[in-house]
């Protein structure tokens, strides 16, 4: 379809990763939710084939595009079918690399930019704590400095590729003794760092493809160039890349509730009750219709809060609307869908079965609904 905020040139790239998703991913994904796994061969795939280049400047072997191009990527991955599957990539791409690309120096970006846009290392990033999720300046990782660089002790919740990452952002508390948004850095943790590892890794409701663990930092010493821009600056990083987090989650949210709607609509033209298909029942007909108008006008919305904050606006508002209208109407959307499959919809491992568990999480994770409906309501 056509969108004023898609131009050609994206538009080619939404069909690319579109017919890779149809004909590589689709078929896979039962397979890797089964293995509680997306295969490292496929990232290396996708790497090569430039899918994890979008945000990254093009000096560092990337396309350098911008949110509304990670709204697109992710509507597409989202259509998968599979949140597991769209979660590992984009937490890569959009949730964790941009630490690098908007708040690293000149030598991090070159020495970890080509690999990330290559696939050759995945990233993760290491926010929450198990004392501490929507209230990020409660975190009590701590990093002090020692000889020429600084040693790291906590231990960090639901950490998304947390196992599997080559390099993990994590936010530590460098300056105890101030408000604690004022005190927390950002540092690059390597796998295999003495005293770094996952503790174990979580199973979940949904996302099961996806590799969520517990990671603990005990005494693990980082030189100092793993500190990614200023000392004392990370909650502010966080909270900018927030911004990008949201659209590019909420982004997947609305590839997940427009494939599930597709679904339910083939079903309900298919499947006959009462002597006629399911659709010549105007209730179910006229539902269906709802929710499709209502999630074109989140599309609408999501795509405009990308494209302002292309523009350089400040978003907070209209990012916050969008995490918390989608979030909330992908859960809406999926409720539906499984009830119109009837039985069929609550059979494990039907499309809509896995979208209905996998898409519980977008009106939590990355700020749930009430923290985003207090930064709008801050800004009424
Ligand atoms: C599968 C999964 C993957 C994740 N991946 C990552 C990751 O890669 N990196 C990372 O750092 N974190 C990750 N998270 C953490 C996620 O972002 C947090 O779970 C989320 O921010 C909520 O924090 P919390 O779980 O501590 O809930 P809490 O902060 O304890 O909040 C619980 C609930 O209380 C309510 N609430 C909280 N604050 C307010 C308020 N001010 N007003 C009204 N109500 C409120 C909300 O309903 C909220 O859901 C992941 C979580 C999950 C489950």
């Amino acid at each position: 379809m056509k969108s004023i905020y898609i131009d050609e040139d994206l538009a080619a790239i939404r069909d690319q990763v579109r017919r890779y998703v149809e004909m590589e991913i689709v078929p896979n994904v039962e397979m890797w939710e089964e293995k509680r796994e997306v295969p490292r061969a496929v990232l290396e795939e996708m790497g090569r084939l430039g899918f994890f280049g979008l945000r990254i400047p093009e000096e560092f072997g990337g396309i350098g595009q911008g949110h509304v191009a990670s709204v697109t990527f992710a509507e597409e991955l989202g259509r998968s079918t599979s949140g597991g599957f769209a979660i590992t990539i984009l937490v890569h791409t959009d949730l964790a690399s941009p630490y690098v690309t908007n708040f690293g120096s000149a030598e991090q970006k070159s020495r970890w930019l080509p690999r990330f846009a290559s696939g050759e290392m995945i990233t993760a990033i290491g926010v929450t704590e198990p004392d501490a999720g929507s209230d990020v300046a409660a975190i009590r990782t701590t990093a002090r400095r020692d000889g020429d660089g600084w040693r790291l002790n906590g231990t960090k919740m639901f950490i998304t590729n947390g196992a599997i990452a080559d390099l993990v952002f994590v936010a530590a508390k460098t300056n105890p003794d101030v408000k604690g948004s004022r005190g927390i850095s950002i540092f690059a943790v390597e796998a295999g760092a003495p005293g770094f590892g996952a503790s174990r890794a979580l199973d979940k409701m949904g996302w099961h493809s996806s590799n969520t663990a517990e990671l603990v930092l005990d005494d693990v010493w980082v030189p100092a160039d793993c500190l990614i821009g200023e000392e004392n600056q990370g909650f502010y990083y966080i909270m900018g890349n927030f911004q990008n987090e949201r659209l590019s989650i909420m982004g997947q949210a609305l590839g997940e509730a427009q494939r599930a709607l597709e679904l339910t609509l083939d079903y309900v033209k298919e499947r006959r009750a009462f002597g006629a298909p399911l659709w010549s029942m105007q209730a179910i007909r006229q539902r269906l219709a709802m929710r499709q108008a209502e999630l074109d006008a989140a599309r609408e919305l999501t795509y405009r809060a990308a494209w302002l904050t292309d523009e350089g606006e400040d978003t907070i508002r209209e990012v916050s609307e969008v995490k918390a209208l989608v979030g909330e109407l992908v859960n809406a959307i999926l409720y539906d869908c499984v009830q119109f499959h009837g039985g069929m919809g609550y059979v494990a491992e039907t499309a809509v079965e896995r979208l209905y568990r996998d898409v519980r999480i977008h009106s939590i994770g990355g700020g749930a609904t009430e923290v985003m409906l207090e930064e709008i309501a801050k800004r009424l």
